[in-house]
């Protein structure tokens, strides 16, 4: 990131490629200084884009390589900066990467572009461009040209016609352009999986960042009909691709590898080798997969029982356990078996499990809903999440979207308002359930005493504790700000009949609450009155005053399911996360 310029990632040239590059762009297009931009805009900062570095890569046998530059920035905030680095670059063709986030922010600054420089080709690509490129290419006169699909050669072979004059436009890889009478939408060709450029081991990645994305194959084999990925073709990355990969990546400290490949069970064979091999890295470089539950191998789980704590994080999306449904989506899914893995994922308590559930499915009506959400709930992932159905351009579920009587959002992200069996009213609730998810479960702040609470008092169904809460507190739980003090203060107010008569329960919320802070003015007065008895130990060299907490067999069995080193029943003082800044949190057994 450029000093000067927090707002903006430098426009980084790609790699120089010999000198004398650049003469020849011109020798042969006629216009010196001949530019080329490639502009993401993301959601976050916790990545660079491995897709600009891929198209970037794939031009590298290019008299045009040294010419392109790559533009990084946020969405969210004021592209004006951006848009001065562009003009001073005076490109001749821009290619911005879109996503369901960045559409309308991409073609406003598509529009601007155009205005201020009338010859500059402006190039659309990514999963939301393409399904709707005769649509964008239709409303949007400054875009030239969309691109649908895997974007390497159909990027390259672009710069070669508009640079070098070579070429045809009806000969490349996905592209959507203007034909004499209509947009006219050519075929996809892809490219063999060893003809794919490797960014990270060419060195073209910004690997400064906490995550780093990465790719050992592309394309899935499944046929999922609401997904964006369906229909693309499964190849693998050479083995000897990989490993030049990772040797960059082993000279990493304190990195999340966030794998992008679609399902990572790609044989028995092939799997657990990468497995053992990403289990081997160094300590600081941690693997987030994505998983098919039902595919995991026995080998595959001894693996992630032998690696060390923390080195892998499994995303695994299960959508719905409603079998009917998960046909109806063309979603292969043994219920069963899934289920057994992510148990035995969860009950290692060693690599955190994110679990994906989407309400507003085909055929999937309120209960049906509750139903997964209640029985996903009892395996007590470590993230739940709980989206609301997206009908992505392109995808088969859109295509039928009207015949099923969906109604949705006609603007990205193109959420499902309501479908006949599930009313705009009824989806508006798991959206609060989601919500509650997030604040009380994701965030950690009540994960000990929701497991006591939701089997003890709502019979396992965290849908029903759900709608207790909302109830009692109303809907300022779901919507206000609410710092953690305060939360907690709610909830204490919330559990009020059910800690009088169970002492359990009571012991897991004052253990939730040390988990994350000492006793100040702010603590709602049940928890202070609980952590009144303190001690003073010495913690990392100093003295500390910390609240004690006693805790009993069936406590710490709960406790327990979260550690990997189990803790015994007896007292205990604890050093709190906000204390910590990023270590776990320290608990010291205080003799009685
Ligand atoms: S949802 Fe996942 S498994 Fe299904 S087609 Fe898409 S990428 Fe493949």
């Amino acid at each position: 990131m450029s000093a000067q310029n927090p707002g903006i990632l430098a426009p980084a040239a790609t790699d120089c490629e010999p000198v004398g590059a650049a003469d020849l762009i011109q020798a042969t297009t006629g216009q010196p200084g001949s530019k080329i931009a490639l502009v993401a805009l993301h959601a976050g900062y916790s990545h660079s884009s491995l897709a600009l570095k891929s198209l970037a890569a794939h031009c590298r046998d290019q008299p045009f390589y040294p010419s392109i530059h790559c533009f990084e920035t946020l969405v969210n905030i004021s592209h004006q900066r951006l848009l001065e680095q562009l003009l001073a670059l005076e490109p001749r063709v821009v290619g911005f990467s879109t996503y369901l986030w960045n559409i309308d922010a991409t073609l406003g600054l598509a529009a601007r572009l155009r205005r201020l420089l009338p010859e500059c080709r402006i190039v659309l690509g990514g999963p939301e461009a393409g399904p709707r490129g005769e649509e964008l290419l239709g409303d949007h006169p400054e875009l030239d040209y969309v691109v649908d699909g895997e974007g390497e050669a159909a990027w390259r072979d672009l710069l070669r016609l508009l640079l070098l004059r070579q070429g045809k436009p009806g000969r490349i890889s996905g592209l959507i352009w203007r034909g004499p009478s209509r947009p006219v939408r050519n075929p996809q060709t892809l490219l063999p999986a060893e003809a794919l450029p490797a960014p990270i081991a060419l060195g073209l990645m910004d690997l400064d960042k906490p995550l780093v994305y990465w790719e050992t194959s592309r394309g899935c084999p499944y046929r999922c009909s609401f997904c964006g990925s369906a229909d693309e073709q499964l190849r693998a990355f050479p083995l000897e691709r990989i490993e030049a990969d990772l040797r960059v990546l082993e000279g990493l400290q304190d990195k999340v590898v966030k794998l992008l490949d679609r399902s990572f069970h790609l044989g028995r064979e092939r799997t657990v080798r990468l497995l053992e091999r990403f289990a081997a890295t160094p300590v600081g470089l941690r693997f987030h997969l994505e998983l098919n539950p039902d595919r995991i191998s026995p080998e595959a789980m001894a693996v992630f029982r032998q690696a060390p704590p923390g080195k892998f994080q499994f995303e695994i999306d299960l959508q719905s356990l409603n079998q009917p449904v998960l046909d109806a989506i063309n979603r292969r899914m043994d219920i069963p078996k899934a289920l057994a893995n992510i148990r035995e994922l969860v009950a290692m308590a060693r690599h955190p499990v994110h679990l994906d559930l989407i309400v507003g499915l085909p055929g999937e009506d309120e209960a049906h809903c509750r139903d997964s959400l209640d029985r996903v709930f009892r395996l007590h992932p470590g993230h739940l999440q709980l989206g609301t159905l997206k009908l992505l351009p392109g995808t088969p579920l859109r295509a039928q979207a009207q015949q099923l009587g969906y109604r949705w959002d006609p603007r990205p992200p193109y959420e499902v308002l309501s479908h006949p069996l599930l009313g705009f009213q009824q989806i508006a609730r798991f959206k609060r359930y989601a919500v509650l998810l997030e604040r009380l479960w994701n965030s950690g702040y009540l994960v000990a005493t929701l497991s006591r609470l939701v089997p003890a008092c709502y019979q396992d169904r965290v849908s029903a504790c759900w709608d207790d809460l909302l109830a009692t507190q109303g809907e300022g739980i779901v919507w206000d700000k609410l710092q953690p003090d305060t939360l907690y203060e709610r909830v204490c107010d919330f559990l009020q009949p059910w800690l009088a008569r169970d002492a359990l329960l009571g012991q897991l919320l004052l253990w939730d609450y040390s988990q994350f802070s000492l006793v100040t003015r702010k603590t709602p007065p049940w928890i202070a009155a609980g952590l009144c008895h303190q001690k003073t130990l010495v913690v990392d060299g100093s003295r500390r005053r910390l609240p004690l907490l006693s805790l009993s067999e069936a406590a710490v069995a709960l406790i327990n399911r979260r550690r990997i080193t189990p803790l015994e029943a007896g007292r205990y003082a604890v050093w709190p996360r906000q204390r910590q800044r990023g270590r776990p949190v320290r608990v010291i057994p205080v003799p009685d």
